[in-house]
Protein backbone atom coordinates (compact mmCIF):
# COMPACT_ATOMS: atom_id res chain seq x y z
CA UNK A 1 0.00 0.00 0.00
CA UNK A 2 1.55 3.08 -1.23
CA UNK A 3 1.27 6.11 1.34
CA UNK A 4 2.04 9.42 1.32
CA UNK A 5 3.10 10.71 4.87
CA UNK A 6 4.00 13.74 6.84
CA UNK A 7 7.36 13.62 7.76
CA UNK A 8 7.01 16.83 10.48
CA UNK A 9 4.90 20.19 11.06
CA UNK A 10 5.33 22.53 8.35
CA UNK A 11 6.50 26.25 8.58
CA UNK A 12 6.34 28.44 6.01
CA UNK A 13 5.59 27.61 2.55
CA UNK A 14 5.39 23.66 1.91
CA UNK A 15 8.00 21.87 0.28
CA UNK A 16 8.01 18.10 -1.86
CA UNK A 17 10.21 16.93 0.79
CA UNK A 18 8.13 17.40 3.97
CA UNK A 19 6.07 14.45 2.79
CA UNK A 20 7.55 11.43 1.58
CA UNK A 21 6.07 8.09 -0.33
CA UNK A 22 6.50 4.77 1.69
CA UNK A 23 4.90 1.08 1.06
CA UNK A 24 3.62 -0.82 3.45
CA UNK A 25 2.08 -4.23 3.30
CA UNK A 26 -1.76 -4.22 3.32
CA UNK A 27 -4.88 -7.34 3.05
CA UNK A 28 -7.01 -6.58 0.24
CA UNK A 29 -9.64 -7.90 2.57
CA UNK A 30 -11.52 -6.70 5.92
CA UNK A 31 -10.70 -9.00 8.81
CA UNK A 32 -13.61 -10.69 10.68
CA UNK A 33 -12.82 -9.61 13.88
CA UNK A 34 -14.81 -6.66 15.71
CA UNK A 35 -12.57 -3.67 14.74
CA UNK A 36 -13.88 -3.98 11.30
CA UNK A 37 -17.86 -3.97 12.08
CA UNK A 38 -19.74 -1.80 9.75
CA UNK A 39 -15.65 -0.62 8.39
CA UNK A 40 -15.52 -0.52 4.17
CA UNK A 41 -11.80 -0.78 2.63
CA UNK A 42 -11.66 0.96 -0.45
CA UNK A 43 -9.09 1.44 -3.25
CA UNK A 44 -8.84 5.13 -3.81
CA UNK A 45 -9.23 6.69 -7.13
CA UNK A 46 -8.71 10.62 -6.90
CA UNK A 47 -7.16 12.82 -4.28
CA UNK A 48 -8.04 16.24 -4.20
CA UNK A 49 -5.48 19.08 -3.40
CA UNK A 50 -6.81 21.70 -1.40
CA UNK A 51 -5.57 24.59 -0.05
CA UNK A 52 -6.86 24.16 3.74
CA UNK A 53 -4.77 20.55 3.71
CA UNK A 54 -1.65 23.30 4.20
CA UNK A 55 -3.47 24.34 7.86
CA UNK A 56 -3.43 20.78 8.98
CA UNK A 57 0.78 20.35 8.18
CA UNK A 58 0.91 22.77 11.22
CA UNK A 59 0.78 21.74 14.57
CA UNK A 60 -1.21 24.98 15.68
CA UNK A 61 -4.35 23.85 18.13
CA UNK A 62 -7.62 24.63 16.42
CA UNK A 63 -10.80 24.37 17.76
CA UNK A 64 -12.64 22.69 14.75
CA UNK A 65 -11.63 18.93 14.70
CA UNK A 66 -11.85 19.20 11.17
CA UNK A 67 -8.64 21.14 10.69
CA UNK A 68 -6.65 19.41 13.08
CA UNK A 69 -3.14 18.72 12.55
CA UNK A 70 -2.57 15.66 10.68
CA UNK A 71 -0.76 12.21 12.39
CA UNK A 72 2.97 12.53 11.75
CA UNK A 73 4.38 9.26 10.35
CA UNK A 74 0.60 8.51 9.01
CA UNK A 75 -0.80 9.19 5.73
CA UNK A 76 -2.44 12.64 4.90
CA UNK A 77 -5.90 12.50 4.62
CA UNK A 78 -8.56 14.86 2.21
CA UNK A 79 -11.38 14.29 -0.12
CA UNK A 80 -11.37 11.96 -2.57
CA UNK A 81 -13.08 9.32 -4.75
CA UNK A 82 -12.82 5.51 -4.26
CA UNK A 83 -14.11 2.17 -5.04
CA UNK A 84 -15.14 -0.08 -2.33
CA UNK A 85 -13.19 -3.14 -2.50
CA UNK A 86 -14.64 -5.01 0.66
CA UNK A 87 -17.60 -4.13 3.25
CA UNK A 88 -18.47 -4.91 6.55
CA UNK A 89 -21.59 -2.62 6.41
CA UNK A 90 -24.31 -3.90 5.46
CA UNK A 91 -25.03 -0.37 2.85
CA UNK A 92 -22.18 -0.83 0.98
CA UNK A 93 -20.71 -3.27 -1.65
CA UNK A 94 -17.73 -4.43 -3.20
CA UNK A 95 -17.60 -2.09 -6.41
CA UNK A 96 -19.91 0.97 -5.42
CA UNK A 97 -18.38 4.10 -5.97
CA UNK A 98 -18.35 6.87 -3.25
CA UNK A 99 -16.05 10.31 -2.15
CA UNK A 100 -15.68 11.47 1.01
CA UNK A 101 -13.64 13.64 2.86
CA UNK A 102 -11.53 11.27 5.26
CA UNK A 103 -9.98 9.68 2.53
CA UNK A 104 -5.75 8.89 3.35
CA UNK A 105 -3.42 9.43 0.41
CA UNK A 106 -2.49 6.17 -0.20
CA UNK A 107 -3.65 3.45 -2.44
CA UNK A 108 -6.30 1.72 -0.19
CA UNK A 109 -7.48 3.22 3.06
CA UNK A 110 -10.01 1.66 5.79
CA UNK A 111 -13.18 3.74 6.43
CA UNK A 112 -14.51 3.08 10.24
CA UNK A 113 -17.51 5.01 9.55
CA UNK A 114 -18.58 5.10 5.60
CA UNK A 115 -22.26 6.25 6.44
CA UNK A 116 -20.55 9.28 6.25
CA UNK A 117 -19.35 8.91 2.71
CA UNK A 118 -21.33 9.87 -0.43
CA UNK A 119 -22.39 7.64 -2.70
CA UNK A 120 -21.27 8.29 -6.29
CA UNK A 121 -24.81 7.30 -8.62
CA UNK A 122 -24.24 9.38 -11.57
CA UNK A 123 -20.83 8.19 -13.92
CA UNK A 124 -21.53 9.50 -17.11
CA UNK A 125 -19.63 12.76 -16.00
CA UNK A 126 -15.53 12.00 -15.42
CA UNK A 127 -15.15 10.32 -11.76
CA UNK A 128 -12.74 12.79 -10.81
CA UNK A 129 -15.00 15.86 -11.29
CA UNK A 130 -16.23 14.42 -7.60
CA UNK A 131 -12.82 16.01 -5.70
CA UNK A 132 -14.38 19.20 -7.78
CA UNK A 133 -17.03 20.32 -9.23
CA UNK A 134 -19.32 17.76 -8.12
CA UNK A 135 -18.01 17.81 -4.63
CA UNK A 136 -16.51 19.68 -1.73
CA UNK A 137 -15.38 23.00 -4.37
CA UNK A 138 -18.26 22.72 -6.14
CA UNK A 139 -20.39 22.83 -2.77
CA UNK A 140 -18.26 25.96 -1.82
CA UNK A 141 -18.78 27.75 -4.99
CA UNK A 142 -22.73 27.14 -5.41
CA UNK A 143 -23.57 27.57 -1.37
CA UNK A 144 -20.82 30.78 -0.99
CA UNK A 145 -22.29 32.04 -3.81
CA UNK A 146 -25.83 32.21 -4.37
CA UNK A 147 -26.10 32.29 -0.48
CA UNK A 148 -23.89 33.82 1.29
CA UNK A 149 -23.29 36.39 -1.22
CA UNK A 150 -26.93 37.01 -1.58
CA UNK A 151 -26.52 37.79 -5.40
CA UNK A 152 -28.78 40.29 -8.16
CA UNK A 153 -29.17 40.22 -11.72
CA UNK A 154 -26.98 43.11 -12.91
CA UNK A 155 -24.99 43.24 -9.96
CA UNK A 156 -20.86 43.56 -10.03
CA UNK A 157 -19.24 40.66 -9.14
CA UNK A 158 -15.29 40.41 -8.45
CA UNK A 159 -13.70 36.99 -8.04
CA UNK A 160 -9.80 36.58 -6.55
CA UNK A 161 -8.00 32.90 -7.45
CA UNK A 162 -10.82 32.63 -10.25
CA UNK A 163 -9.54 30.23 -12.46
CA UNK A 164 -9.14 27.40 -9.36
CA UNK A 165 -11.35 24.82 -8.48
CA UNK A 166 -13.67 27.10 -6.77
CA UNK A 167 -13.34 30.39 -8.65
CA UNK A 168 -13.80 29.09 -12.10
CA UNK A 169 -17.60 28.13 -10.94
CA UNK A 170 -18.84 31.40 -8.98
CA UNK A 171 -17.89 33.30 -11.93
CA UNK A 172 -19.76 30.99 -14.59
CA UNK A 173 -22.63 30.80 -11.78
CA UNK A 174 -22.82 34.72 -11.42
CA UNK A 175 -22.94 35.10 -15.71
CA UNK A 176 -25.59 32.46 -14.89
CA UNK A 177 -27.43 35.14 -12.64
CA UNK A 178 -26.89 37.73 -15.01
CA UNK A 179 -23.84 39.47 -13.12
CA UNK A 180 -21.01 41.62 -14.52
CA UNK A 181 -18.35 39.16 -13.44
CA UNK A 182 -14.34 40.00 -13.31
CA UNK A 183 -11.86 37.87 -11.82
CA UNK A 184 -7.91 37.61 -11.38
CA UNK A 185 -5.59 35.08 -11.73
CA UNK A 186 -1.78 34.82 -11.95
CA UNK A 187 -0.64 34.24 -15.12
CA UNK A 188 -1.42 34.99 -18.78
CA UNK A 189 -2.82 31.38 -19.86
CA UNK A 190 -5.55 31.76 -16.77
CA UNK A 191 -6.61 35.18 -17.63
CA UNK A 192 -7.15 34.12 -20.99
CA UNK A 193 -8.97 30.76 -19.78
CA UNK A 194 -11.36 33.03 -17.41
CA UNK A 195 -12.44 34.91 -20.93
CA UNK A 196 -12.50 32.70 -23.57
CA UNK A 197 -13.51 29.28 -21.73
CA UNK A 198 -15.58 30.17 -18.66
CA UNK A 199 -17.09 33.42 -19.93
CA UNK A 200 -16.11 36.14 -17.60
CA UNK A 201 -16.70 39.58 -18.78
CA UNK A 202 -13.09 40.44 -17.83
CA UNK A 203 -10.59 39.17 -16.10
CA UNK A 204 -6.88 40.38 -15.07
CA UNK A 205 -2.87 38.93 -13.83
CA UNK A 206 -3.05 40.78 -10.36
CA UNK A 207 1.22 39.82 -10.80
CA UNK A 208 1.06 42.36 -13.38
CA UNK A 209 -0.77 45.41 -11.06
CA UNK A 210 1.28 47.55 -9.18
CA UNK A 211 -1.49 49.05 -7.68
CA UNK A 212 -4.38 46.66 -7.02
CA UNK A 213 -6.77 49.63 -6.11
CA UNK A 214 -6.30 51.25 -9.42
CA UNK A 215 -6.32 47.89 -11.01
CA UNK A 216 -10.24 47.29 -9.70
CA UNK A 217 -11.15 50.77 -9.90
CA UNK A 218 -10.50 50.30 -13.67
CA UNK A 219 -12.47 47.20 -13.74
CA UNK A 220 -15.30 48.41 -11.76
CA UNK A 221 -15.73 51.84 -12.65
CA UNK A 222 -18.47 52.10 -10.54
CA UNK A 223 -17.83 49.70 -6.82
CA UNK A 224 -18.07 46.11 -6.67
CA UNK A 225 -21.25 44.60 -5.17
CA UNK A 226 -20.16 41.19 -4.22
CA UNK A 227 -16.29 39.75 -3.90
CA UNK A 228 -15.90 36.45 -3.30
CA UNK A 229 -12.98 36.42 -1.32
CA UNK A 230 -9.99 33.63 -1.95
CA UNK A 231 -6.95 35.11 -1.02
CA UNK A 232 -7.21 37.60 1.41
CA UNK A 233 -3.95 40.28 2.37
CA UNK A 234 -3.30 43.24 0.56
CA UNK A 235 -6.64 42.23 -2.24
CA UNK A 236 -8.92 42.42 0.23
CA UNK A 237 -7.46 45.94 1.51
CA UNK A 238 -7.81 46.78 -2.66
CA UNK A 239 -11.18 45.45 -2.91
CA UNK A 240 -12.34 47.39 0.62
CA UNK A 241 -11.29 50.69 -1.13
CA UNK A 242 -13.56 49.27 -4.19
CA UNK A 243 -16.58 48.22 -2.44
CA UNK A 244 -20.50 49.61 -3.26
CA UNK A 245 -22.46 50.66 -0.47
CA UNK A 246 -24.43 47.58 0.93
CA UNK A 247 -21.56 45.54 -0.71
CA UNK A 248 -21.44 41.81 0.12
CA UNK A 249 -17.99 39.60 0.88
CA UNK A 250 -18.19 36.12 1.08
CA UNK A 251 -14.42 35.28 2.80
CA UNK A 252 -14.25 31.93 0.78
CA UNK A 253 -10.00 31.41 2.08
CA UNK A 254 -7.24 33.50 2.37
CA UNK A 255 -4.80 31.71 1.06
CA UNK A 256 -2.39 34.71 0.84
CA UNK A 257 -2.04 33.98 4.07
CA UNK A 258 -1.58 30.57 4.79
CA UNK A 259 2.21 30.13 4.59
CA UNK A 260 2.77 33.17 6.26
CA UNK A 261 4.29 33.53 10.37
CA UNK A 262 2.64 36.45 11.14
CA UNK A 263 -0.32 37.15 8.59
CA UNK A 264 -0.89 40.49 7.12
CA UNK A 265 -2.98 43.77 8.43
CA UNK A 266 -5.77 44.88 6.72
CA UNK A 267 -6.04 48.11 6.87
CA UNK A 268 -9.07 49.46 5.24
CA UNK A 269 -11.65 47.32 7.36
CA UNK A 270 -13.32 50.60 8.50
CA UNK A 271 -15.01 50.62 5.37
CA UNK A 272 -17.49 47.76 6.14
CA UNK A 273 -18.64 50.49 8.55
CA UNK A 274 -19.46 53.36 6.38
CA UNK A 275 -20.27 51.48 3.31
CA UNK A 276 -22.49 49.03 5.35
CA UNK A 277 -20.72 46.18 3.75
CA UNK A 278 -21.68 42.47 4.93
CA UNK A 279 -18.30 40.16 5.37
CA UNK A 280 -19.01 36.69 6.14
CA UNK A 281 -17.30 33.77 5.94
CA UNK A 282 -18.41 30.18 6.30
CA UNK A 283 -17.11 26.85 5.90
CA UNK A 284 -18.52 24.29 3.00
CA UNK A 285 -18.50 21.04 5.86
CA UNK A 286 -21.56 23.13 7.34
CA UNK A 287 -23.80 22.35 4.44
CA UNK A 288 -22.69 18.96 3.63
CA UNK A 289 -26.28 17.78 4.18
CA UNK A 290 -27.42 19.96 1.27
CA UNK A 291 -25.99 18.13 -1.13
CA UNK A 292 -28.43 15.92 -3.04
CA UNK A 293 -29.90 20.13 -3.23
CA UNK A 294 -26.91 21.26 -5.23
CA UNK A 295 -26.40 17.89 -7.59
CA UNK A 296 -29.88 18.32 -8.39
CA UNK A 297 -28.81 21.72 -9.87
CA UNK A 298 -25.41 21.13 -10.96
CA UNK A 299 -25.51 18.11 -12.78
CA UNK A 300 -28.05 19.33 -15.76
CA UNK A 301 -25.86 22.56 -16.22
CA UNK A 302 -22.64 19.95 -16.62
CA UNK A 303 -24.55 17.46 -19.08
CA UNK A 304 -26.14 20.78 -21.34
CA UNK A 305 -22.43 21.93 -21.36
CA UNK A 306 -23.78 25.39 -19.96
CA UNK A 307 -20.71 24.64 -17.27
CA UNK A 308 -17.47 23.64 -17.77
CA UNK A 309 -14.44 22.69 -15.42
CA UNK A 310 -11.53 22.61 -16.42
CA UNK A 311 -9.05 20.05 -13.96
CA UNK A 312 -5.36 19.71 -13.67
CA UNK A 313 -4.86 16.02 -13.16
CA UNK A 314 -1.21 14.81 -11.89
CA UNK A 315 -0.87 10.78 -12.47
CA UNK A 316 0.88 8.91 -9.66
CA UNK A 317 0.86 9.01 -5.59
CA UNK A 318 4.08 9.66 -5.58
CA UNK A 319 3.65 12.92 -7.28
CA UNK A 320 0.80 13.80 -5.04
CA UNK A 321 3.14 15.74 -2.93
CA UNK A 322 4.60 18.54 -5.73
CA UNK A 323 0.75 18.34 -6.71
CA UNK A 324 -0.24 19.57 -3.53
CA UNK A 325 2.44 22.27 -2.73
CA UNK A 326 1.50 23.48 -6.00
CA UNK A 327 -1.41 25.12 -5.22
CA UNK A 328 0.61 27.65 -3.00
CA UNK A 329 2.60 28.71 -6.13
CA UNK A 330 -0.55 29.02 -8.36
CA UNK A 331 1.32 25.92 -10.44
CA UNK A 332 -1.94 24.21 -11.11
CA UNK A 333 -4.49 25.65 -13.83
CA UNK A 334 -7.89 24.44 -12.57
CA UNK A 335 -9.13 22.09 -10.04
CA UNK A 336 -6.00 19.94 -8.39
CA UNK A 337 -6.29 16.31 -8.61
CA UNK A 338 -4.40 13.22 -8.36
CA UNK A 339 -4.87 10.30 -9.68
CA UNK A 340 -3.68 7.24 -7.84
CA UNK A 341 -2.84 4.94 -10.05
CA UNK A 342 -3.06 4.63 -13.96
CA UNK A 343 -5.22 1.50 -13.80
CA UNK A 344 -8.51 3.32 -13.37
P1 LIG B 1 -7.29 26.87 -6.31
O1 LIG B 1 -7.63 25.76 -7.23
O2 LIG B 1 -7.71 28.25 -6.68
O3 LIG B 1 -5.72 26.84 -6.07
C1 LIG B 1 -5.10 27.80 -5.30
C2 LIG B 1 -4.76 29.04 -6.14
O4 LIG B 1 -4.57 30.13 -5.26
C3 LIG B 1 -3.45 28.93 -6.89
O5 LIG B 1 -3.57 28.26 -8.12
C4 LIG B 1 -3.08 30.39 -7.08
O6 LIG B 1 -3.70 30.88 -8.26
C5 LIG B 1 -3.73 31.08 -5.87
N1 LIG B 1 -2.71 31.53 -4.91
C6 LIG B 1 -1.79 30.78 -4.29
N2 LIG B 1 -1.03 31.55 -3.48
C7 LIG B 1 -1.47 32.82 -3.63
C8 LIG B 1 -1.08 34.07 -3.09
N3 LIG B 1 -0.09 34.17 -2.21
N4 LIG B 1 -1.76 35.18 -3.47
C9 LIG B 1 -2.76 35.10 -4.36
N5 LIG B 1 -3.19 33.94 -4.91
C10 LIG B 1 -2.54 32.82 -4.55
O7 LIG B 1 -7.86 26.56 -4.87
P2 LIG B 1 -9.38 26.36 -4.44
O8 LIG B 1 -10.27 26.89 -5.50
O9 LIG B 1 -9.54 24.98 -3.99
O10 LIG B 1 -9.50 27.31 -3.17
C11 LIG B 1 -9.64 28.72 -3.33
C12 LIG B 1 -9.82 29.35 -1.96
O11 LIG B 1 -11.03 28.86 -1.38
C13 LIG B 1 -8.72 29.04 -0.97
O12 LIG B 1 -8.48 30.20 -0.20
C14 LIG B 1 -9.33 27.96 -0.10
O13 LIG B 1 -8.77 27.92 1.18
C15 LIG B 1 -10.77 28.37 -0.08
N6 LIG B 1 -11.74 27.32 0.20
C16 LIG B 1 -12.61 27.54 1.23
C17 LIG B 1 -13.60 26.65 1.51
C18 LIG B 1 -14.55 26.95 2.61
O14 LIG B 1 -15.28 26.05 3.04
N7 LIG B 1 -14.62 28.17 3.09
C19 LIG B 1 -13.70 25.38 0.77
C20 LIG B 1 -12.78 25.26 -0.34
C21 LIG B 1 -11.82 26.22 -0.60
P3 LIG B 1 -3.12 32.17 -9.03
O15 LIG B 1 -2.24 31.64 -10.11
O16 LIG B 1 -4.35 32.82 -9.55
O17 LIG B 1 -2.36 32.98 -8.05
Amino acid sequence: NKQVILKGYVTGFPKESDMYVKTSPIKLKLSDDESSNNAVLVKNLYLSCDPYMRGRMANRPVDDPDFSPFTLDSPIVGHGVSEIVDSRHPGFKKGDLVWGRKMGWEEYSLIKEPEKLFRIHNTDVPLSYYTGILGMPGMTAYFGFYQVCSPKKGERVYISAASGAVGQLVGQFAKLMGCYVVGSAGSKEKVELLKSKFGFDDAFDYKEEHDLVAALKRYFPEGIDIYFENVGGKMLDAVLLNMRFHGRIAACGMISQYNLQQPEGVQNLTTVVFKRIRLEGFIIFDYFDQYPKFLDFVLPYIREGKIVYVEDITEGLEHGPSALVGLFSGRNVGKQVVKVTNEC
